[in-house]
């Protein structure tokens, strides 16, 4: 298990997250993903999508645009009600979320009872729309990309005959001007979402929504290997619920030094968006039941997970430090689908350039099948542990004897151990490898 403190820090140096624009001092809740985050994330999104799009029958995948008709928003509600509680510190002037205030002090500078009326903050970022910036282009950043979804439900539902129930996925960017961005990437003011809206008969949603619960859980813990221990799902109290909930269900991760927090919601959103929309729009929005012959605006149950907060939790879970011959090892046991590289290769010697050559050739001919990383810039120790820290299932040393055998040894980051494979087979012993984790 890593703490906060060495994960932020391993991400800089190891190319996962840089804060934004940090020549110029970065900005408040905005971060990016570097080489190797970017291959992590993609490998999330990948294994999301896979479970929730490509194995089921029963959803479909869309990707809306950002930025929405700002209609859109007052049917959703979210003009009148995405609002966080906000208060000054009248001594020190910081702003806060009012209920982070614990005591009546302020967590900055200690002043007790100094605070503002509690004021409404809406935190959806307004931008414009056209060369004019005048009130009527005014719109907005989609704060979910649920919206995206619900506006689409009439144009999936005719060009891909769906039933109910169905679901339509969606991966994409949202925007909240959080008033206390931080925990790194835990809460960000541009981040990324997961979201299903799964459509089903009124009457059948709390079947549906027990079924999303588990199916998500079993998610985490079975693809991306989170221990079991540090996950779980809550019911929220009612009052606690947005303004659209009829019942919600946060799965936990305990954060080290944070606790248990939010990395989904599941949300029965009963009728109420696509009710609104139908209203905003003018546009029918209900479902023919060829069965019972009734038409009827379908409940939704809302799976909706934070990409960010994910990746947060799968380094934390990942990290190990471990002692090796009196040597710390820091090792990322990345479930291998997961890990941002599959196969570093090296040679032994890199001052022997017959030893170079081929290791560059085996590099070169395992990149049609796998992410691979080729080092030749220290000694073989320390290209291990490199690779380690980075979650590398396996390395290929090419050495001395290679020459005439023919043969490479693969390390396995988790046991150590190494085995001699001939280079022909390597390929297909690493396929191996990788299908059976
Ligand atoms: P919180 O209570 O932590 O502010 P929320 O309940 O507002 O979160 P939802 O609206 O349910 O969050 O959004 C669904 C998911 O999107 C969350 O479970 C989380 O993983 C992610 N998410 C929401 N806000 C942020 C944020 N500011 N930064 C990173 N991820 C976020």
């Amino acid at each position: 298990m890593g703490s906060f403190d060495a994960i932020v820090s391993l991400c800089k140096q190891r190319g996962f997250v840089f804060q934004s624009s940090e020549i110029y001092g970065g900005i408040g809740g905005f971060w990016d993903y570097g080489p190797l985050g970017v291959e992590l994330k993609n490998n999330i999104k990948r294994s999301w999508w896979r479970r929730v799009v490509q194995m089921r029958d029963d959803v479909v995948g869309l990707d809306a645009a950002i930025i929405m008709n700002p209609q859109t928003w007052v049917a959703s509600g979210h003009v009148e009600e995405f609002t966080d509680p906000l208060v000054d510190c009248k001594q020190c002037k910081k702003r806060f979320r009012a209920d982070a205030i614990v005591n009546n002090t302020c967590p900055d500078c200690g002043a007790v009872g100094q605070f503002t009326d509690v004021r409404k903050f809406n935190l959806m970022f307004k931008t414009y729309v056209g060369p004019v910036e005048e009130s009527a282009a005014l719109t907005y950043l989609r704060p979910e990309t649920a919206q995206g979804i619900f506006v689409n439900f009439q144009n999936v539902l005719i060009a891909m005959r769906k039933k109910l129930p169905f679901g339509i996925a969606q991966i994409g960017k949202a925007f909240r001007n959080e008033i206390t961005p931080g925990d790194f990437i835990f809460r960000d003011r541009e981040f990324e979402q997961m979201e299903i809206e799964y459509f089903v008969k009124p009457g059948t949603d709390e079947q549906w929504h027990h079924h999303w619960v588990e199916e998500r859980l079993r998610w985490y813990i079975e693809d991306l290997g989170l221990r079991k221990e540090r996950i779980r799902a809550r019911a929220l109290p009612k009052e606690d619920l947005a303004h659209y909930s009829k019942a919600t269900f946060e799965i936990e991760y305990d954060f080290p030094g944070k606790g248990w927090a939010e990395i989904e919601g599941i949300a029965n959103r009963t009728d109420y968006d696509l009710k609104r929309h139908s209203q905003y729009s003018g546009k029918d929005l209900t479902y023919f039941d060829e069965e019972t012959k009734e038409h009827y605006i379908p409940y939704v149950i809302e799976p909706s997970c934070g990409v960010d907060r994910i990746f947060l939790a799968v380094l934390l879970d990942a990290y190990h430090e471990e002692e090796v011959r009196g040597e710390k090892r820091v090792v990322l046991k990345l479930k291998p689908q997961l890990a941002p590289i599959k196969v570093a290769v090296f040679p032994l010697l890199r001052n022997r350039p017959e030893l170079v050559r081929k290791a560059k050739e085996i590099a070169n001919a395992l990149r049609k099948d796998f992410t691979v990383w080729y080092d030749d810039t220290a000694a073989i120790g320390r290209l291990y542990r490199r690779q380690d820290e980075i979650g590398t299932p396996y390395c290929i040393t090419v050495d001395v004897q290679s020459l005439t055998d023919n043969a490479v040894t693969i390390r396995d980051r988790d046991t150590m151990l190494q085995e001699r494979v001939p280079i022909e087979r390597v390929a297909a012993v690493l396929k191996e490898k990788l299908a059976e984790c």
